[in-house]
């Protein structure tokens, strides 16, 4: 497949479920288990297709960070067993590690609720020329932290600050933040890993009866299930004020893993291609340099 084509397919994929106007956003229109259409069939040949977006994937790395100008910061959120770590695995897995760094963000340390919410994301922003990942981010403070207010009470706010504005007053900074990235030539792009409540069941329940998988359980994911609506009320408002043309959402369908990572590729090939990447041209006293150096190695 050319490049062309794949940059192509990669657009129409990540077209359908990109969100840049939060305005009009309404998580019910959006459904866990959309495959646009394709049916499982294809499932078979869904590794194929991940594999020629991994190759391409590469490629734009590869000049993004021989250009050294561009960085891009991916935001990963979602309810527990959506995927998320599949999902960096296996869409990453062909980038240089040297230009990709990951970053999990759990719940917060004594140092960090020393600061502002925002502090412990932005010591680890990406280079120039690199791709950064949040497995969670500073997007949790919208989330689990209004769905569970004891977390707020811990952040040593001056209580003066600490209103029925907060939420609102977040999604103000978070939108500025990453205007601010934006301008600076850090390119955002957020994923939403939109699973079911049914699916995750399915998950739990497999996780618990594979001996393999009984670590990536633990009581308290479940517990969590209570607060189902409460997160998705919390999710529909967080992309209605954060989803903007600069930096997007895309609520990609959680429900068949197969799915999730083809879009999830999709979307990072698109934005990469939209840079016009190029690697950095060579002077004509560089051009010289080289051959000098050439004709050197060629006589010994
Ligand atoms: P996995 O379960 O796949 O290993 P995970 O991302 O769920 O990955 P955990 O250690 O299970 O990792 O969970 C991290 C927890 O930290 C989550 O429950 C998340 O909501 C919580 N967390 C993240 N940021 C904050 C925050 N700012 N305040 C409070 N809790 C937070
Ligand atoms: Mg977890």
């Amino acid at each position: 497949m050319k490049t062309k084509e794949i940059i192509k397919k990669a657009q129409q994929f990540a077209d359908a479920f990109r969100v840049t106007d939060g305005k009009k956003f309404r998580l019910k229109d959006f459904d866990p288990a959309d495959t646009l259409g394709i049916n499982s069939e294809f499932k078979p040949r869904a590794k194929e297709a991940l594999a020629v977006g991994v190759q391409a994937l590469a490629g734009f790395q590869d000049k993004l960070y021989a250009q050294d100008k561009w960085a891009m910061l991916l935001i990963f959120q979602a309810m527990d067993a959506a995927g998320k770590d599949g999902v960096i695995k296996h869409v990453m897995s062909g980038v240089n590690p040297q230009g990709c760094d990951v970053h999990s963000f759990k719940s917060p340390s004594a140092e960090d609720l020393d600061h502002d919410y925002l502090w412990r994301c932005m010591k680890v922003l990406p280079n120039r020329g690199h791709i950064g990942i949040f497995n969670r981010s500073y997007y949790e403070e919208t989330l689990v932290v209004r769905v569970h207010p004891e977390f707020l009470a811990k952040q040593k706010l001056p209580p003066e600050l600490v209103t029925k504005k907060i939420w609102k007053r977040r999604f103000e900074d978070i939108r500025n933040f990453e205007q601010y990235l934006s301008n600076n030539g850090v390119v955002v792009r957020k994923f939403f890993l939109h699973l079911s409540k049914k699916e995750q069941k399915r998950r739990f329940l497999e996780r618990i009866e594979t001996p393999d998988k009984n670590w990536k359980f633990s009581a308290s994911d479940a517990a969590e299930r209570e607060h189902w609506d409460e997160y998705m009320e919390a999710y529909e408002d967080m992309i209605r004020n954060t989803a903007t043309k600069e930096s997007p959402w895309y609520v990609v369908p959680a429900d068949n893993k197969w799915f999730t990572r083809i879009i999830v590729s999709a979307a990072v090939i698109e934005t990469l291609a939209s840079l016009d990447l190029k690697y950095p041209e060579v002077g004509r006293d560089k051009l010289k340099e080289l051959a000098a150096t050439k004709a050197v190695l060629l006589k010994k």
